[in-house]
């Protein structure tokens, strides 16, 4: 069983927090649609393509811009390649490309879970993120997901943002959970060096989150998620019951994925080994050159390796990481003083460990970061 993604480097404009790889030039969009299609090919009769697609995660970028005329060739590329019975095929929509034609064009073409770029309702907050839309959009394209009965659907919230309050926070809460999400991410915002944001952080011109209101305002989007039956799954990711991503799960989990598009990341674990490799963040190269040509070096990985980033992964979510599927899947076992560390943090609090399952609790979710590196150090 495995995974793809698809990644669409197009935005009408700059958010100012993102590093993302994306372009803003849209004359550009049809000639990597069939560079993309080339590259969906160069897959057909290779061993990726005979394991089961069980999911399909369209992101970017932002990959509402396209038509439905050039979803149409990507959706026949991929099902003329692999052998797909997907169980989530999931599509990052920005709220002002969404009426409810195009949310019914793209189930028709088999999606069925929408990810809505909503960030927040805050007219103010919005422009100083530079997103492409204002809240009426965000609440119009929300209310066209309900009237259209889309299967099921995820939107991003943004806090911890300079000037955000903990009452807009709140505010951006109420208003989307008006809507009876299914699944919500919520990111605080991160200052990249490379961003609009960044270079005004670093000229003085804006100071960056504080620590502290950052850990509170988790703290409130925490609380009033759990109060509403949506629980926190994973340091960033909150879901009713059953209603978790598979997609962004099996990353958590080593299952295999392929990655499409001019940064996207693959990888493949089977008996020859696990391996990791990257189409470069570079269109231009994406256009004109062979697929064997913009992907970078195969990294191969050691089992400890595996074991170490299965631990960075699992130990943030709500499953955490069994003892048995560490020393079984990846020959790992912790040594005498890791476990000695555990017990601390278990007695701190941070952690607890079930049915030889180690996890964080709500308290080390918080930090898990920094524990991370500390049971790994
Ligand atoms: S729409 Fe998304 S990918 Fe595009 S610039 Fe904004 S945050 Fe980045």
């Amino acid at each position: 069983m495995s995974g793809i993604y698809i990644h669409i480097p197009f935005c009408k404009q700059a958010c100012s927090y993102c590093d993302f790889y994306f372009l803003t030039r849209d004359k550009l969009r049809q000639p990597f649609v069939e560079a993309l299609l080339s590259e969906i090919n160069s897959y057909g009769d290779t061993k990726f393509s005979k394991e089961i697609v069980r999911t399909i995660y369209l992101g970017g970028g932002t990959p509402s811009l396209l038509n439905n005329k050039q979803l149409e060739s990507i959706f026949g590329a991929l099902h003329s390649v692999f052998d797909i019975d997907a169980e989530e095929i999931t599509m990052e929509l920005n709220p002002d490309d969404v009426t409810r034609d195009y949310l019914s064009m793209i189930q028709d073409l088999g999606v069925n879970r929408a990810s809505m770029g909503v960030q927040s309702f805050d007219k103010k907050l919005l422009e100083f993120m530079h997103r492409a839309h204002n809240p009426e959009e965000a609440f119009s394209a929300l209310e066209a997901l309900q009237k259209t009965g889309f299967p099921t659907f995820t939107a991003d919230l943004i806090y911890g943002n300079p000037g955000q309050s903990v009452e807009t926070l709140e505010q951006d809460i109420d208003k989307l959970l008006s809507f009876d999400p299914p699944h919500i991410s919520a990111y605080s915002l991160t200052v990249e060096p490379k961003t609009r944001l960044g270079k005004q952080v670093e000229l003085g011109r804006i100071d960056p989150p504080d620590d502290d209101r950052v850990s509170e305002q988790f703290d409130v989007v925490r609380t009033q998620l759990a109060a509403a039956g949506i629980e926190q799954y994973e340091v960033s990711n909150f879901s009713k019951p059953g209603k978790e991503a598979v997609h962004n799960s099996n990353y958590w989990k080593h299952e295999n994925y392929i990655g499409f598009g001019p940064s996207a990341h693959s990888f493949w674990w089977d008996e020859s080994g696990a391996n990791r490799w990257q189409n470069e963040a570079n269109l231009k190269k994406y256009l004109n050159e062979a697929p064997e040509d913009y992907r970078e070096e195969e990294e191969t990985l050691s089992k400890n390796t595996l074991a170490e980033e299965r631990l960075m992964l699992g130990l943030r979510t709500k499953w955490g990481v069994s003892e048995i599927d560490l020393k079984q899947s990846y020959g790992y076992s912790f040594t005498d003083s890791q476990w000695q560390w555990i017990e601390d943090q278990v007695e701190k609090g941070f952690m607890v460990t079930e049915n030889s399952t180690l996890k964080m609790t709500s308290d080390g979710l918080k930090i898990s970061d920094h524990l991370i590196v500390e049971l790994l150090s």
